[in-house]
């Protein structure tokens, strides 16, 4: 039997867009792994963990061996970017040695990773071949944020992403609906939008919360205050954020598993025709194309 020096420590994840790509499991994990919707490194084998950068090197001359033309690859697991610049730098390098016709690397990325960067360290990675980051905002506002323990602020989330931008690197950015409930939906909506005026990303995309195991922990932090939204609602919600973008050139997006509602735009220029197809599913759902429930796989 052939040896295969790549490993993977299960369960992977990559966003939609990264179907392409070559996955590259450079940490395994989240270093954070606290926010309190979010069940996907919780495994025990899921522990935040470094891969040795001789395990790394050895992965990528692997590929490069047996597979021509690669011209995507995703840094896994949760935040790579919490890796020294040094480390990732040392990665970046490799990949492009060893794998040339490589034209974009992205990676998920949370604020604090950026945080911890400094400007130059920030543009040396996207000279490395560092093209796209995922975000995942979740909301702009200081109480949800607070709520889900996300561990970020508005401010610091629109500062590291407007660093990002500084660099070079493309940012998409995710906001959670539903994620207020019904008693936060208001300020999580306003000030998500003003989150996206305020740093502009080339790609944003709205989730809907999911709790698959369960409202316990998630609730907690709400101090019980937390309410779900029925469907109807969070199509309210999702106008009311769609309304409030102020956006030049931003591709948009609620096509994930977990949407209903699909809709697909450039803001601004399709804003007035994506509110009317949310005006549709909110007056007559009936008529909309929303996607049945059994389909979504929460
Ligand atoms: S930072 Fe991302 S991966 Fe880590 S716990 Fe929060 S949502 Fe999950």
């Amino acid at each position: 039997m052939q040896y295969i020096p790549v490993r993977y420590i299960e369960p992977v994840f990559r966003p939609p867009s990264e179907a392409n790509s070559l996955i590259l499991q450079v940490t395994n994990g989240c270093s954070w792994n606290k926010c309190t919707y979010c069940d996907m490194y919780t495994q025990p084998q899921k522990r935040f963990s470094v891969k040795p950068e001789e395990d790394v090197l050895r992965e990528i001359e692997w590929f490069s061996q047996r597979y021509s033309g690669i011209k995507r690859v995703f840094l896994a697991d949760g935040d790579v970017i919490a890796l020294p610049a040094r480390r990732l730098l040392f990665i970046l390098d490799t990949i492009r040695q060893y794998l040339p016709e490589v034209t974009r690397i992205s990676s998920y990325c949370s604020p604090r990773n950026v945080t911890r960067k400094s400007d130059e360290e920030l543009k040396a990675l996207y000279d490395a071949g560092l093209r796209q980051v995922y975000v995942g905002a979740e909301s702009g506002d200081d109480f949800v944020l607070k709520s889900i323990n996300k561990g970020e602020t508005h401010q610091s989330t629109v500062d590291s992403l407007n660093r990002l931008a500084d660099a070079g690197i493309k940012r998409s950015v995710m906001i959670i609906n539903g994620v207020g409930g019904t008693r936060f939906s208001e300020q999580h909506a306003l000030n998500s939008a003003l989150l996206a005026n305020r740093t502009q990303p080339e790609f944003l995309a709205a989730l809907v919360l999911n709790l698959p195991h369960g409202e316990a922990r998630f609730q907690q932090g709400y101090n019980g205050q937390f309410i779900k939204m029925n469907q109807h609602e969070r199509f309210l919600e999702m106008r009311q954020f769609v309304n409030a973008l102020e956006l030049k050139s931003t591709i948009f997006r609620s096509d994930h598993a977990s949407n209903q509602l699909v809709l697909k735009g450039t803001l601004g220029k399709d804003k007035e025709r994506l509110l009317q197809e949310i005006d549709l599913a909110i007056e007559h759902p009936d008529e909309a194309q929303l996607r049945p429930e059994w389909i979504r796989p929460f």
